[in-house]
């Protein structure tokens, strides 16, 4: 086989595997956008797997194509909490735990960080206080952390069977990959940012069973409302 040959069979290769992955991605995002609009779940492992494993290409396939470029995380997340729906209602909230992010403190929050995150005073300046006071009541041991970093200290250092998070779409999704182990479910901010993010409690609560939202219009994520560019 000559050089000329050998260049020729490889960029096929290379262009085939390029149609491959660009089909998974519309595949990955048609079977997403079915599972966000009607609520249904279609080959749920296949879509993780897909979406795990070309992360980082689908990613930036999707920032090419001009698509929102949460809309590969938002379908992880929406995926996970769909699988993990009623396993999740089916644990004990003694065995669960809820995890914040402080970026939903006030900006005026006094609460010290400690080695397992955030020691909220409940000054009642920001929301954490109420999730917190609700979840602890329930049995639900709560963490509000700065970064992905202190996960793995909480995984190290608890004994629990399900995790609710509660984050923006990125960070909820590599969360929940990272803690596929676990029932997950996750609720996404409403507005990212560094402090005064905000999230719908609502939400939160109907995943602890406090309330039943079934009927009810969720609250969208700002980056997600209709007037800007998106997907879904
Ligand atoms: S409720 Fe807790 S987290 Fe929120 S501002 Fe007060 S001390 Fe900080």
């Amino acid at each position: 086989m000559s050089i000329y040959e050998f260049y020729q069979i490889f960029g096929q290769i290379v262009f085939i595997l390029g149609i491959t992955l660009l089909l998974l991605l519309f595949v990955s995002l048609i079977l997403g956008k079915i599972l966000i609009r009607q609520d249904r779940l279609i080959f749920p492992k296949l879509l993780l797997f897909t979406i795990d494993v070309f992360y980082g290409l689908f990613k930036k396939f999707s920032e090419n194509l001009g698509l929102d470029e949460k809309i590969v995380d938002q379908i992880g997340v929406e995926v996970r909490n769909k699988v993990n729906e009623k396993s999740f209602e089916k644990i004990e909230p003694k065995e669960k735990i809820l995890i914040l992010p402080h970026c939903l403190r006030n900006a005026e929050c006094e609460a010290k960080l400690g080695s397992s995150g955030l020691q909220c005073i409940n000054c009642n300046r920001c929301v954490i206080g109420a999730l917190k006071n609700k979840a602890e009541n329930m049995g639900y041991k709560v963490f509000i952390i700065p970064g992905s970093t202190f996960l793995k200290k909480i995984v190290k250092e608890n004994q629990f069977k399900a995790v609710l998070g509660v984050a923006c779409y990125h960070d909820l999704n590599y969360g929940m990959m990272k803690l596929s182990k676990f029932s997950c479910q996750g609720v996404p901010l409403l507005k990212d940012g560094c402090i005064n993010t905000k999230v719908d409690t609502k939400a939160i609560f109907h995943k602890m069973g406090v309330i039943n939202t079934k009927n009810r219009t969720p609250e969208v994520p700002c980056d997600h409302r209709p007037h800007k560019r998106g997907f879904i």
